[in-house]
C-alpha cells in the first residue's frame, strides 16, 4: 500500500546536509529507511519507497546516476534524467527525503578509492559488465555514509546487485540492515526498468522473452525437471524462436549465491541478461 503522501518532499544535495537531516531524524527516535536511485523513476523504485514506509517512520531516497557503474560503451550520457517528474513521484509517494548530490561532491578530484567485495562480483554480470559492481559497490558504501539510515532497501531485480551490497555490509560491519524487495512486472511480464523506454514497440514485444523464459523454466522444474542444462536448452530455445534477442547469459544458481546449480534439488534463482536492439535488459526468478 503506498505510503500516506507527506506535505513537502526536502531535496539536498549537500553530503553535510543529508547526514544531519538524517541524523537529526534518528535523535528523534525516528527510524529511516532509504532507497537508492539512479532515477527515472517507475513503479518498481516506488515499491522500495512503499515497503521502506511500511517499516521505517520516515524514508529518504537517492538520485544519482553513478558514472563509475558504467562502461566506456554503456549508455551512461543518455541514461534519462527526468528529474523534476521522479520528484513528483517521491513527493506523491510520501516520501520525506531526497539525496540528489553533485558528482562533483561524490567524486572529488583526485578520487581513487574502489571498493571491491571479492568472488560475488565476479561472474555473470560482472563478467558481462568490467567494473561494474566496484562501482556499484563504491557508490553503495558511499551512500550509505551520505544517508545513514536504519534500513536500505534493494529490489531483487537486480539479483547479484543484492549479494555484493549484503556481502559489502556484513564483510564491513556496516550498521545498516539490508532489505531486499519483490520484482516488480508490467501486467504482461516485463520486468520494469528505466531502461525500458529505449524500446521500440517491436523490441518491446521481443522483450517479453525474457520473463517468457523465466516462466518456462519455472513450469518446467516443477514439473519435474531437474536437470539445469535441459532448463537453459528449453529457455534458449524459447528465446530464439522470438527472435531479436541476443541472450548474454543463462545463469542458474544456487538461490542466493552465484554458484551454478547444474542438479536443481534446492532453491535457485534463474537470471538472464540480453540485449534487445541497443538495450540491454536483465530479470530473474526465484524458484523452490
Ligand atoms: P536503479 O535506479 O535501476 O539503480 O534501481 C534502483 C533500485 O530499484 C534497485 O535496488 C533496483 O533493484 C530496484 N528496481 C529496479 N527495477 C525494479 C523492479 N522492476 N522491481 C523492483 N525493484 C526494482
Amino acid at each position: 500500500m503506498p505510503a500516506a503522501p507527506t506535505r513537502s518532499l526536502q531535496v539536498i544535495t549537500g553530503v553535510a546536509a543529508m547526514r544531519t537531516a538524517v541524523r537529526a531524524l534518528q535523535q528523534r527516535g525516528e527510524t529511516v529507511g532509504f532507497v537508492p536511485t539512479m532515477g527515472a523513476l517507475h513503479v518498481g523504485h516506488l515499491s522500495l519507497v512503499d515497503a521502506a514506509a511500511a517499516e521505517c517512520d520516515r524514508v529518504v531516497a537517492s538520485i544519482f546516476v553513478n558514472p563509475t557503474q558504467f562502461g566506456p560503451s554503456e549508455d551512461f550520457t543518455k541514461y534519462p534524467r527526468p528529474l523534476e517528474r521522479d520528484l513528483e513521484l517521491l513527493r506523491e509517494r510520501g516520501c520525506d527525503l531526497v539525496f540528489v548530490p553533485e558528482a562533483a561532491e561524490m567524486y572529488p578530484q583526485g578520487y581513487g578509492t574502489s571498493i571491491d567485495v571479492g568472488p560475488v562480483a565476479v561472474p555473470w554480470e560482472g563478467a558481462a559488465r568490467p567494473g561494474h559492481f566496484a562501482g556499484v559497490a563504491t557508490v553503495v558504501l558511499k551512500l550509505f555514509e551520505c544517508v545513514p539510515a536504519d534500513r536500505a532497501y534493494f529490489g531483487r531485480k537486480d539479483y547479484q546487485q543484492t549479494l555484493v551490497v549484503r556481502r559489502m555490509a556484513a564483510d564491513l560491519n556496516l550498521p545498516i540492515d539490508v532489505r531486499v524487495c519483490p520484482i516488480v512486472r508490467d501486467a504482461d511480464g516485463l520486468a520494469l526498468s528505466s531502461r525500458n523506454v529505449y524500446l521500440s514497440p517491436d523490441e518491446r514485444r521481443r522483450a517479453l522473452a525474457l520473463s517468457q523464459s523465466l516462466r518456462l523454466a519455472e513450469e518446467i522444474i516443477s514439473r519435474g525437471e531437474r536437470d539445469a542444462l535441459v532448463v537453459r536448452e528449453r529457455m534458449l530455445a524459447l528465446i530464439a524462436a522470438v527472435g531479436g534477442v541476443a541472450v548474454e547469459y543463462v545463469a542458474i544458481v544456487r538461490d542466493g549465491t552465484v554458484d551454478e546449480a547444474p542438479e536443481i534439488d534446492g532453491p535457485v534463482t534463474i537470471a538472464v541478461a540480453a540485449r534487445v536492439g541497443t538495450t540491454r535488459l536483465i530479470d530473474n526468478v526465484q524458484i523452490g
